[in-house]
C-alpha cells in the first residue's frame, strides 16, 4: 500500500548517524507520512520528519533537531515534486498552523485520512478486513468553516495585524483571507482594524497582559446567511463603540455584534460574559430541518455541509423506524439527538456541560421536538445509574465522545444493556480503535465504517462506525 502512516522503525546502531549535525543539508526521498501530516524519509538510513513534504517528493532539507532514532528537518527546496503534490492556494500555508495538508492533492488527502483510520483499527483494534463503506469528502474543500477566531496583535514594526497563530507558537501570521473561512471575514476584519486604528485602540499583548482587543470571533449561518461578530476584550468596554457598530452593521447579513469579556491572563479565547452592542445576541442556522440558535459561547460544528453528511450517516446507521428508544451520549447541544428524534420514538441525551444541555432543551423547544429528553452529567455515571436504578433500555446507543474516547464504565454498561445497534462517532481513530476492540471482543461486530472529512487541509478526520449485536461469540 502506498503510504502507511506510522514511522518505520529504523534499524541502526547508536552512534551511526553522528556524522549529521544541526544545519546540515541532506537530500531525502519522502516515503511515508506521519499522523501530523509530516513527510518521512531517510538520509543514509536515518529517519527524518520533514513538514510540508508529501510522499514521492525528493527534497533538500536542513537538519534542525536530532534524536537518537530520528530527527526533524526543514524543507529547503523541492528537487523533484511528487505527482501528488499541489500548489497551496494560500500564500501562508507553510507558516500558518491551521493547515497541514495543503501541499497534497485533495484526493490524496482523503486517502491519507482513510489510511489513518484503517491503520489505527488494524494496529490498535486488531481488526482486519475493515468494511469502509465510503470516504465522505467535499465537492469544494474550501471556504467551509462557519466560524473563525482571529487573534489581534502587532508585527515587528508595530503595525496592527490579525491572522492565525503559527504552528506550535503564538506569533501571529497576518492573513485576513483564509481560504477555509467565508469571504466576508476579510471585510469584517478590515472594518475592525480600521476602527482600532482610527480610535487608537490597542491590541492585547499576551506578554505584558496590557492592551484591549484579544480576538475577533466571526460566525456565519450557511443556510440563513446571518453573521455574528464578537470582539473579545481585556476589559468591559471599548472606546467609541458606536463607531465600531457603524462600520459593521451595514455588511450584508449582519445580525449580531457583541463584546466578550476576558480579563484573564491565559490563552483561553473566550470569557463567560457577553455584552450586546447591536442586534441580537445570537444567530440561527439549520442542520437538515433542525433549527439552532447559536450564541458566541455555544458549541456548534464548524463545517455545516459535512456535518449534515456525518449526521445523515449516523442516522442511517441507527436504522430507525419510529419505534426505537435511543441514547445519545456526549450529546453537546443535542445536534445528533434532535436529528435522530425526528425518526425515533424517544431520544435521551447525556452531556457533561450544563450550558450545552440548556441549549439542547431550547433547541428541542424551538423545533417543537417533544420526544427528546436531556440529562446533565458524565455519560459514564448517568447511564450506569439509570440502568441500575430504573432498568432503562435502548434499541440504539450513539456515542460521540471527545478525543479521549469512551470511559470503561460506560462501555461496560453498554455491553450489559445489549442494544441492537451501537453507532460510534469519533474524532480520534486511535481511541475509537481501543474502544471497538473491547466492544467487539464478545457480543458486537463492526458492520460498517464511514470516514468523513470535516476539516479539509488539516489532518483531522471523523469516523462513524455501526456495530450490531451478534450474541455471545464465545458460545
Ligand atoms: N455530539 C455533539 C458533541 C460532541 S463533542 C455534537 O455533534 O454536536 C463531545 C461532547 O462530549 C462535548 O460536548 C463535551 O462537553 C462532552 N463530554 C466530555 N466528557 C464527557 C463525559 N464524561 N460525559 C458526557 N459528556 C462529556
Amino acid at each position: 500500500m502506498h503510504g502507511v502512516f506510522h514511522a518505520a522503525t529504523p534499524s541502526f546502531q547508536i552512534g551511526e548517524f553522528m556524522e549529521f549535525k544541526k544545519n546540515d543539508l541532506v537530500t531525502v526521498k519522502i516515503e511515508d507520512m506521519g499522523h501530523d501530516g509530516e513527510g518521512i524519509g531517510k538520509a543514509e538510513g536515518y529517519t527524518l520528519f520533514i513538514k510540508d513534504t508529501v510522499i514521492g517528493d525528493v527534497v533538500e532539507a536542513k537538519i534542525m533537531k536530532m534524536k537518537k532514532n530520528y530527527g526533524y528537518a526543514r524543507l529547503v527546496r523541492v528537487l523533484e515534486a511528487s505527482k501528488d503534490r499541489t500548489e497551496p492556494k494560500c500564500s501562508v500555508a507553510r507558516a500558518c498552523g491551521g493547515c497541514q495538508l495543503q501541499f497534497l492533492t485533495y484526493e490524496k488527502q482523503l486517502e491519507f485520512k482513510k489510511n489513518k483510520v484503517v491503520g489505527n483499527l488494524e494496529r490498535i483494534g486488531g481488526f482486519s478486513d475493515i468494511p469502509v463503506e465510503k470516504v465522505i469528502g467535499m465537492e469544494n474543500p474550501w471556504r467551509y468553516r462557519n466560524k473563525a477566531q482571529f487573534p489581534v496583535g502587532k508585527d515587528k514594526e508595530g503595525n496592527l495585524i490579525t491572522g492565525f497563530y503559527a504552528g506550535r507558537t503564538h506569533s501571529i501570521i497576518p492573513n485576513t483571507n483564509c481560504y477555509l473561512g467565508v469571504e466576508v471575514n476579510e471585510e469584517i476584519l478590515n472594518a475592525v482594524l480600521d476602527y482600532m486604528r482610527e480610535n487608537h485602540v490597542e491590541p492585547y499583548d499576551e506578554v505584558t497582559g496590557k492592551g484591549l482587543v484579544r480576538h475577533i470571533l466571526i460566525r456565519y449561518g450557511f443556510k440563513t446567511k446571518e453573521i455574528m461578530v464578537c470582539i473579545i476584550i481585556n476589559g468591559r468596554k471599548i472606546p467609541n463603540a458606536a463607531g465600531l457598530v457603524e462600520k459593521l452593521k451595514d455588511i450584508s447579513g449582519m445580525t449580531s455584534i457583541t463584546l466578550n469579556v476576558n480579563t484573564k491572563r491565559n490563552n483561553v479565547i473566550l470569557g463567560n460574559e457577553i455584552l450586546p452592542l447591536w442586534g441580537k445576541d445570537y444567530i440561527t442556522d439549520y442542520i437538515g430541518e433542525v433549527k439552532y440558535q447559536i450564541s458566541p459561547l455555544s458549541f456548534y460544528q464548524v463545517n455545516p455541509v459535512q456535518t449534515e453528511k456525518l449526521y445523515g450517516t449516523a442516522l442511517k446507521y441507527a436504522g430507525l423506524t419510529g419505534k426505537e428508544t435511543v441514547w445519545d451520549l456526549y450529546c453537546g447541544i443535542g445536534t445528533i439527538s434532535l436529528f435522530l428524534a425526528q425518526k425515533a420514538k424517544k431520544v435521551y441525551g447525556v452531556e457533561i456541560v450544563p450550558a450545552a444541555i440548556e441549549d439542547a432543551r431550547k433547541n428541542a423547544e424551538i423545533n417543537g421536538i417533544e420526544n427528546a429528553e436531556f440529562f446533565v452529567g458524565k455519560a459514564e455515571e448517568v447511564l450506569p445509574a439509570k440502568y441500575k436504578e430504573d432498568g432503562v433500555y435502548a434499541d440504539v446507543i450513539v456515542v460521540d465522545p471527545p478525543r479521549k474516547g469512551c470511559d470503561g464504565a460506560l462501555i461496560e454498561t453498554m455491553l450489559s444493556m445489549k442494544p441492537e445497534r451501537i453507532v460510534y462517532v469519533s474524532c480520534d481513530s486511535a481511541t475509537l480503535a481501543r474502544d471497538l476492540k473491547v466492544l467487539c471482543e464478545k457480543e458486537y461486530q463492526v458492520e460498517k465504517v464511514a470516514v468523513c472529512d470535516m476539516f479539509p487541509g488539516s489532518v483531522h478526520v471523523e469516523t462513524v462506525v455501526l456495530m450490531m449485536y451478534c450474541g455471545d461469540k464465545r458460545k
